[in-house]
């Protein structure tokens, strides 16, 4: 399986992503996660990106397009893997539409998590004060909300396009947005 997770922040997508992830056996790779930890150990990677990141700014599409390839490069992705936080600009889905024709296999499911706007500031102010994460402020969410309006959003006309989109309430309890994404791919797992 080749998946990926979408959704503005907040969605849910890093939650749900690992849940999906593990019930197809297959690495969540997520973009915001791998920057985090070359933020965190002072890596040459993580010093680029780090402004970016507390700023609420994408990071530069060259940087993060060959971190990706470099991870979907891994022996345990072979098998497929489910991207979360990736791709968030069109240039970015060129590039992957690029690396996953040259393994000769094509993507499978693009899940979107739809979530009401008031109730992604409550989790992620609420995320903020459990995670303590540097971009988690009220302006910096905004900030990051415009940018998926803008240069995210527009993707998801792209997938539809293609037949790939699936369209997941992400409202109520994370168990029960679990199912209902289960009950979505386990179709696309069968064809
Ligand atoms: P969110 O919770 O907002 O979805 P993530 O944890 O996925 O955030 O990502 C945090 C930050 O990492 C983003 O605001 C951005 O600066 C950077 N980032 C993550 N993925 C990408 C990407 N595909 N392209 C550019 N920047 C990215």
């Amino acid at each position: 399986m080749r998946l990926i997770m979408m959704g503005p922040p907040g969605a849910g997508k890093g939650t749900q992503a690992k849940f999906v992830a593990e019930h197809f056996g297959i690495p969540a790779i997520s973009t915001g996660d791998i920057f985090r930890a070359n933020v965190s150990k002072g890596t040459p990677l993580g010093v680029k990106a780090q402004g970016y990141m507390d700023a609420g700014e994408y990071v530069p599409d060259e940087v993060t397009n060959l971190m990706v390839r470099n991870r979907i490069d891994e022996d345990d992705a072979t098998p497929g893997f489910l991207l979360d936080g990736y791709p968030r600009t069109l240039a970015q889905v060129e590039e992957l539409d690029g690396m996953i024709k040259f393994t000769g296999h094509s993507l499978d499911a693009v899940v979107v998590l739809t979530v009401d706007a008031e109730e992604i500031v409550q989790r992620l102010l609420q995320r903020a004060e459990v995670e303590g994460r540097a971009d988690d402020t009220e302006d910096v969410i905004r900030r990051r909300q415009e940018i998926y309006t803008e240069q995210t959003e527009p993707l998801i006309d792209v997938y539809r396009g293609r037949g790939l989109l699936i369209e997941v309430d992400g409202m109520g309890e994370v168990a029960d947005v679990t199912e209902r994404i289960f009950a979505a791919l386990d179709t696309v797992a069968q064809s």
